[in-house]
């Protein structure tokens, strides 16, 4: 048995050991074929087949709809921040975004690229501690889109419930929360997320798209950033990241077997509510930073009394084994990422260590 660690970190982040196993048993050889999946071509049976029974399993665990297409993408989440704009906006039809926080902020940095923006709602002004409440949202019918960030990583906030937005087409960048839960697909036009959160390593990002925005669009668009070049080649039009498609495949398959989206949720509320009632129980000497309303239950954000405590905290913990607990230096304080593939019982050590440091420190 490998010597795990209490792995929080927030991207790339801790996978299922048994997935790194089976991926071990099958590193130099794959099923018999004379070579590492990694040294075969993309367009062979025996790469293909891992392809397109990960596009199922999406489709299978997220109850994706017929009308959408399931693309592999290179280039991370930041590159989608290109691609939504370049693909969807339509001409004279600002798109809305919704301001929430550091990765939305990125989105909307390079939306304004293309063309003016609209922002829908911000909560800059409460420092980005909560998501906005849908009768916050203010954006045209006549919008190109309207862009949400369903998890924002680094403030630990996640929305409970998206906008029905009718024909206004909604585009979510799912990156840290994607398959932590059941949501109804048909609810977006575009989903998008790096895969080395909750799906995999890095290396692939997933693009859900429905068919009706594949066209034209009315930018020019390089044919690598065009979302028809992708579907029309089932993501095989160049050569893909094969070894992180496996490797997505194979988590796709953990996911399935521990009982899909469903029972994830179930394990990620227990693990968040493990730490969230420690925060609410120190009597102020653990400080969340999210809203209540707000909290993701990905990425648990806290601070303690000073900056001094929190150095001394992340120190401690890192002696004690625990990975990944300092927070993004944009926000400071600590975060804890227990993403699918955390187990119970790093949060259950992480929360006696929390409750320890607070009676040798409160
Ligand atoms: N959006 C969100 C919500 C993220 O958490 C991240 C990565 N931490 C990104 C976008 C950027 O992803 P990538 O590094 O894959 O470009």
């Amino acid at each position: 048995m490998a010597n795990r660690a209490y792995n929080f970190n927030a991207g790339p982040a801790a996978l299922p050991l048994e997935v790194l196993e089976r991926a071990q048993k099958q590193f130099v050889e794959f099923e018999n074929s004379g070579m590492s999946l990694m040294e075969m071509s993309h367009r062979g049976a025996v790469y293909e087949k891992v392809h397109f029974e990960a596009v199922a399993l999406l489709r299978e665990l997220m109850g994706i709809p017929h009308n959408y297409k399931v693309l592999f993408i290179q280039g991370g989440a930041s590159t989608q921040f290109a691609m939504v704009p370049m693909n969807l906006i339509k001409s004279g039809k600002a798109p809305a975004y919704i301001a929430t926080g550091s990765w939305a902020t990125k989105a909307i940095q390079e939306a304004k690229m293309f063309g003016d923006i609209t922002i829908a709602a911000s909560t800059e002004a409460d420092q980005y501690r909560r998501v906005p409440a849908i009768n916050e949202l203010q954006y045209s019918e006549d919008t190109s889109y309207l862009h949400l960030t369903s998890n924002e990583t680094i403030e630990g906030t996640q929305w409970r419930e998206y906008p029905d937005t009718g024909s206004v087409p909604l585009i979510g960048d799912l990156s840290s929360d994607i398959l932590c839960r059941p949501i109804d697909v048909s609810q977006f036009a575009v989903i998008y997320a790096g895969a080395q959160k909750n799906l995999g390593p890095s290396g692939v990002t997933i693009v859900i798209i429905r068919e009706d925005l594949i066209g034209q669009p009315d930018l020019p668009v390089p044919t690598m950033l065009r979302y028809s070049t992708h579907a029309k080649a089932d993501s095989l039009y160049n050569t893909p990241p094969t070894f992180a498609v496996y490797m997505m495949n194979e988590t796709l398959k953990w996911l399935k077997e521990q009982g899909g989206a469903a029972a994830m949720e179930q394990r990620n509320r227990e693990k968040a509510r493990l730490l969230y009632e420690v925060i609410d129980g120190s009597s102020g000497f653990y400080r969340g930073f999210a809203e209540p309303g707000s909290r993701s239950i990905m990425n648990v954000t806290f601070r303690l009394g000073s900056e001094e405590l929190d150095k001394k905290f992340v120190k401690e913990s890192e002696a004690e084994g625990f990975v990944g607990l300092k927070g993004h230096r944009s926000v400071g304080g600590m975060r804890a990422s227990i993403y699918n593939a955390v187990p119970v019982e790093s949060v259950r050590a992480l929360v006696n260590f929390m409750k320890d440091f607070q009676s040798r420190n409160g």
